[in-house]
């Protein structure tokens, strides 16, 4: 087999600085796949009423709040809102990404621009939740570190 030559792959702007990011992490959060669904040790929280918040695995930063959070069925966490206590909606930066077949916004950390999931508009939640703006952010549990309520 010849050695082939580097192929270019687009700039990636997301700068990992978390020397402890696991392999399975750096794939969600620096080449933006997706864990699988079910799979995440957050998905029942609000279910079981474990109260927190939840950070960037990366750089730390606050994402969502407990409160954000809903069960939405769809195998990962999600959340409608960032908190009204998080300031400039940290999780707020989106992408258009067309990857998959399917045009999504994909939904990444403010600070490091590391992915963490995307986002549905218009699906009626805040009908069904009785709060938050219908947004839906889908959101790999991979790419966050939990603080429980004491
Ligand atoms: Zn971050």
């Amino acid at each position: 087999m010849s050695n082939q030559q580097a192929t270019s792959v687009p700039a990636i702007q997301t700068k990992l600085t978390n020397p402890n990011l696991t392999y399975k992490e750096i794939r969600v959060m620096k080449d933006k796949g997706t864990e699988p669904p079910n799979s995440s040790e957050f998905l029942l929280n609000e279910k079981n009423g474990v109260k927190g918040k939840y950070f960037c695995k990366n750089c730390n930063s606050l994402l969502y709040d407990s409160t954000d959070m809903f069960e939405s069925g769809c195998g990962w966490p999600s959340f409608h809102t960032s908190s009204s206590s998080i300031p400039s909606e940290n999780a707020d930066t989106t992408y258009t990404d067309n990857s998959m077949g399917m045009k999504r916004t994909e939904v990444c950390c403010l600070n490091c621009d590391s992915h963490l999931g995307h986002i549905f508009k218009g699906e009626g939640w805040e009908r069904i939740l009785g709060k938050g703006k219908g947004n839906r952010y889908c959101i790999n549990g991979i790419s966050l570190n939990f603080e429980k309520e004491k």
